[in-house]
């Protein structure tokens, strides 16, 4: 038997580095954190070899005191907190007191500082290698702030050091987390250099044109021009910052930028209502761009819940995930074309930022879609043939009972598809003198019977027919099933399905929101509940499968999108299915009537499966092209 020993205190400290440090980049991420911490305006950072032969980080900050300088090495030795209630109001970044003790013992540490209520004019330094803690004061040059010196991270601990990647991946992953707290602190400014190279030199950015200077320095040119701006704050709950049109989406989760209090997180229940508000939007295993940043009370968040502090908890789990679900999935649906053109299109001057819009109610179902009374179900309507050609005689909805197209004047067919010269002239005449062009203009002519080519103030647009007129069916379709309460529908034969004990748990304890999705669900025993009806929309379903996943969502969330998640992959299809189809000939008129559709329908910038519905090229962008004026 071997007996019980307490471990040294230099050991203690190397298994805390185990969690601490797991690389150069965790050493960078929690001397930036102390940096901004101590109030510093400018933060330099140098790094040599990814990191693993010198990290030095100065700052300008309030600097620490002569006396004080060996205890900030030592263990659970903090400023920031000093009882419980601190802990539970926590404003600044670290509070765990152990990140400059665990970096100390496995690397050779310098730490220089000059607090701001220094006398004299020098400042102070300590040095510490792995060691027992008893670092040796030395008066040191320094000004105020304080310099971290980190060597040979990992010296001491070879098996540690056999993890390290090449040095261009670890240089890479400082890099990665210089960017996310560049984005946290604008009005911090910021260096980066590696062997000697400058990677990043960021000014202090105070306006809204010098953050979003930033944003592009740090997340590429290409995600502001498909970024929009977005700032809403409800239940005491603010979100802002800046979200991607499902248009610019990614192969990678590598564009995501998430703050909570000014902490960059990763947290599961954040990452589910963002995936949730992009769901209807997004093209299938893409992921979507954003830097947004979530405001509450400091109370109504745990941050002591994992020692890198990267995950947090909620007090109330479901309103955050409610509300970030609701303001994003409203911001999608906001977007409208006149939000990206050239500002001068936008009346509000928009390009990067959504306004309220005033909503204008969803018009007709336009394809005639009917609610089957008996079943509740949705009925599209008979596929319009592909390909019905020139001279096809009837509009949008023809022939479909209770179409709306008999009253929408400019939904017919049968014109030719180019402007005749009598509609030039007119349409010029409308974008010389209207002063209100509308965003996607007036169409001119229809290419190859897929493309609608239409012209605003400011250059041509293309839009993708079949796609946009998908999408425009798709959203109808939603509406006017939303205006529906979910039906539901008794099994012929109840289901009995075998659950976990905690799913059988939620199913009883959450009777009343399952029922309000349109189940109706019984526990029979410790694991097994049974189903004797089902919301109509799944009742082909597979029922046990999705009974299943909506027990896991509720559990986990306290709610379910499930079923309106295959109410409109349902209705995706419908609208695919129902919508008109290439090489149709279509009308100037009807062409205008599309394009106005558009842009009075939510998310008619991408089709159902997140495809751009329209491009847009300015008459810059056309010149570019001819290389005019150059
Ligand atoms: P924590 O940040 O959790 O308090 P650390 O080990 O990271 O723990 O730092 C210990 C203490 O050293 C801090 O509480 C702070 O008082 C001081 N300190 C560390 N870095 C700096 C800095 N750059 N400027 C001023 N004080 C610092
Ligand atoms: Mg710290």
């Amino acid at each position: 038997m071997k007996r019980i020993a307490l471990l040294s205190q230099r050991l203690a400290n190397q298994i805390a580095a185990g969690e601490v440090v797991e690389r150069p980049a965790s050493v960078v991420k929690e001397l930036l954190e102390n940096s901004v911490d101590a109030g510093a305006a400018r933060i330099d950072v140098e790094v040599e070899q990814g990191g693993s032969k010198l990290i030095r980080i100065r700052d300008d900050g309030q600097g620490i005191n002569k006396e004080d300088l060996a205890l900030a090495l030592s263990r659970h030795a903090t400023s920031k907190i000093a009882d419980l209630d601190d802990l539970e109001n926590i404003a600044s970044l670290g509070f765990r007191g152990e990140a400059l003790a665990s970096i100390s013992s496995v690397s050779r540490l310098l730490l220089a500082s000059r607090s701001a209520d220094a006398s004299g004019t020098g400042g102070w330094q300590v040095e510490a290698a792995g060691q027992e803690m008893t670092p040796t004061l030395a008066p040191a040059a320094h000004p105020q702030g304080t310099t971290v010196e980190v060597r040979d991270l990992f010296f001491n601990t070879p098996a540690r050091k056999k993890f390290l990647r090449t040095e261009n991946t670890e240089f890479g992953r400082i890099d990665e987390v210089v960017k996310r707290l560049a984005l946290s602190r604008f009005e911090l400014a910021f260096s980066l250099r590696h062997n000697q190279r400058t990677v990043h030199q960021l000014q202090a950015a105070q306006s809204m044109q010098e953050k979003q200077r930033r944003i592009g320095l740090v997340c590429g040119p290409a995600f502001l021009e498909h970024a929009v701006y977005i700032d809403i704050e409800a239940s005491g709950l603010r979100l802002w910052g800046w979200v991607c049109l499902p248009t610019f989406s990614r192969s990678q989760p590598d564009l995501q930028y998430f703050y909570v209090n000014g902490r960059v997180i990763r947290d599961k229940l954040v990452s589910h209502a963002v995936k949730q508000a992009y769901r209807d939007v997004l093209f299938h295993g893409r992921h979507p761009a954003f830097v947004l940043y979530l405001e509450l009370q400091p109370a109504l968040v745990d941050v002591n819940v994992h020692p890198t502090k990267h995950e947090v908890r909620f007090r109330d789990q479901r309103l955050v995930h409610d509300f970030l679900f609701r303001s994003l999935h409203k911001a999608l649906a906001d977007v409208r074309p006149a939000d990206h053109m050239e500002p001068a299109v936008a009346a509000t001057g928009a390009g990067t930022a959504t306004q309220p819009h005033t909503e204008s109610p969803v018009q007709q179902v336009p394809l005639g879609l009917r609610l089957d009374e008996s079943t509740g179900e949705l009925v599209a309507p008979p596929d319009i043939p592909a390909g019905a050609g020139p001279g096809a005689t009837h509009g949008w909805g023809a022939g479909v009972p209770g179409s709306a197209s008999a009253d929408r004047g400019g939904w017919r067919t049968g014109a030719s598809p180019v402007a005749g010269l009598a509609e030039q002239s007119a349409l010029y005449q409308r974008l010389s003198e209207d002063a209100e062009v509308p965003p996607l203009g007036y169409a001119l002519a229809q290419l190859h019977g897929v493309y609608i080519l239409a012209q605003n103030q400011h250059g041509l647009i293309v839009v993708d027919m079949h796609a946009a007129h998908e999408r425009i069916t798709y959203e109808h379709m939603k509406a006017a099933s939303d205006n529906q309460s979910i039906k539901a529908q008794p099994l012929l034969v109840p289901i009995s399905i075998a659950v976990s004990q905690a799913e059988a748990e939620c199913a009883e304890a959450q009777a009343d929101e399952l029922a309000a999705l349109g189940f109706d669900m019984a526990r029979v025993a410790g694991e097994s509940v049974i189903v004797r009806q089902v919301p109509s929309i799944l009742a082909r379903a597979d029922i046990e499968q999705l009974v299943r996943d909506v027990l896991a969502d509720v559990r986990e969330h306290g709610r379910s999108e499930r079923i309106s998640a295959y109410r409109d992959e349902l209705l995706s299809t419908m609208a695919c299915h129902g919508s008109v189809r290439a090489n149709r000939q279509l009308s100037i008129a009807e062409m205008n009537a599309l394009l106005r559709d558009m842009e009075r329908t939510e998310r008619s910038g991408q089709c159902n499966h997140g495809r751009p519905t329209w491009v847009y090229q300015s008459m810059a962008d056309l010149d570019k092209l001819f290389l005019r004026g150059q």
